[in-house]
């Protein structure tokens, strides 16, 4: 019988788990991690405020979604069926993502559903700015306010005193256009300071501008910059990493600082900031040399004749004439280069670089955004990154990098508005589900 999960962690810790302590009702037997779906309307536990009394409370399980950070793990809101009110949060192990596993802060959610600071209803400030005066007022006055004064801007031409800002966007384009239909250009986001760098390298290689790799299913990890356990995303993505190192995949992580990925690292390289691409044009130039990229891959998706037209156009359109000029332009990038560059020992430049150049398909990259976004021409980060991915023909493949909307559905948002008679024809691309 193949192992639990956690199981799979025990045995990777060296610690033995009792599964066979009584439950919590005190029935022997396998330790239960959740209620099953069909007793979420009507669950029952021991109200832990009673104890050493065994008084049961009854709750209906609702699932939500944690907004703590972008992952958007799932959540189960247990809802006190006497008070109406939540209780708690616990993991949703439904959910596609985190499948119960939530960090701290998922739980942590319902400190925020009880903060009494929370602000519930529109607040307008009252007298000079900074002063802390606050009135209350409703969500009407609020929104008349507010569109008078966008109204206004907009009929005096002044497109430009309008500014959309937004933390996180976590729409799906919708917003955008109401901008768009307003002729206003005042979009921004934290992007800008945080993953536009890297979001433009993916971009101009296949126009989805994040990459989803299949840490579960890859023989090798390729990590950059500061990362997973140290940034959102961690949860789905660190359980996958870990699902993958106990299949036996190699986790290299790049970072200059020995971050809490880097320790877990089969190998840590502390490059130079802002010497990754040395790194990665390198390991390129490995992968040719030693004739390791994939070749029907590379044929048929990279665009080597227009490369060809516009580089040297004297020369014979074939793809082994390609693939030989460009050895010659990479062969600059030789691993002592690299060591110059990332500041670390040419041994270490060489011996990674036979790990990845022999990953085949199941390479599965990622970068973070301190490489990408923390120097002057990060986006090449990024470019470059993904470069290793397209020579082992590890895009799109198990245990490889995909475009990220490829593994999720998105709706393909129209531009003009369709014609109300042909509303009944409109349809969305199918689903896609890769190798979760
Ligand atoms: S990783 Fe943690 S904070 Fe982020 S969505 Fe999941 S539970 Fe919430």
């Amino acid at each position: 019988m193949s192992k639990t999960f956690i199981e799979k962690v025990a045995q990777k810790l060296r610690i033995i788990p009792n599964l066979d302590r009584p439950d919590a009702t005190g029935a022997s037997g396998r330790l239960r991690h959740f209620p099953e779906p069909e007793e979420w309307h009507d669950h029952v536990e021991l109200d832990a405020n009673e104890w050493p009394k065994m008084v049961e409370k009854r709750y209906s399980l609702v699932p939500t979604t944690c907004f703590n950070c972008e992952s958007a793990c799932g959540l189960l809101a247990y809802v006190d069926k006497g008070s109406g009110q939540v209780s708690k949060f616990e993991g949703n192990p439904h959910h596609p993502g985190s499948r119960g596993r939530n960090c701290a802060k998922g739980p942590a959610t319902i400190n925020q559903i009880n903060d009494t600071e929370r602000i519930l209803r529109p607040m307008r400030r009252v007298g000079p700015r900074g002063e802390g005066g606050w009135e209350e007022i409703s969500w009407d006055e609020a929104l008349d306010e507010i569109s008078t004064k966008i109204r206004d801007s907009l009929k005096t031409g002044a497109k430009d005193r309008v500014v959309y800002h937004v933390g996180r966007p976590g729409h799906e384009g919708y917003t955008n256009r109401i901008l768009k239909s307003w002729g206003v250009d005042g979009h921004n986001s934290h992007t800008n300071i945080c993953s536009a760098g890297a979001r433009t390298g993916y971009a101009l290689w296949h126009r989805h501008d994040r990459p989803s790799p299949d840490h579960a299913n890859a023989k090798v990890i390729l990590l950059t910059s500061s990362h997973l356990e140290t940034g959102h995303y961690f949860n789905p993505h660190a359980q996958r990493i870990l699902e993958g190192m106990m299949d036996g995949a190699k986790l290299i992580v790049i970072d200059p600082r020995l971050s809490n990925t880097a320790a877990m690292a089969d190998h840590w390289l502390p490059t130079w900031p802002g010497s990754e691409s040395a790194l990665f044009l390198t390991w390129a130039n490995m992968i040719l040399e030693k004739g390791l990229f994939d070749r029907e891959f590379v044929e048929k998706w990279v665009n080597w004749e227009e490369w060809l037209e516009a580089d040297y156009p004297e020369e014979p359109r074939s793809f082994d004439r390609f693939i030989e000029l460009l050895m010659e332009e990479y062969s600059q990038y030789t691993p002592e280069f690299a060591a110059k560059e990332c500041r670390i020992p040419v041994e270490q430049v060489i011996e990674v670089g036979e790990i990845v150049a022999n990953a085949g398909s199941r390479l599965a990259t990622h970068v973070w955004r301190a490489a990408a976004i923390g120097n002057l021409g990060g986006w090449q980060v990024s470019r470059t990154l993904h470069l290793l991915n397209v020579l082992t023909g590890s895009v799109g493949t198990e245990g490889g990098t995909s475009p990220n909307s490829w593994s999720k559905y998105k709706p393909d948002l129209f531009d003009v508005p369709p014609d109300p008679d042909g509303w009944n024809e409109l349809h969305f691309p199918p689903e896609y589900t890769l190798y979760h």
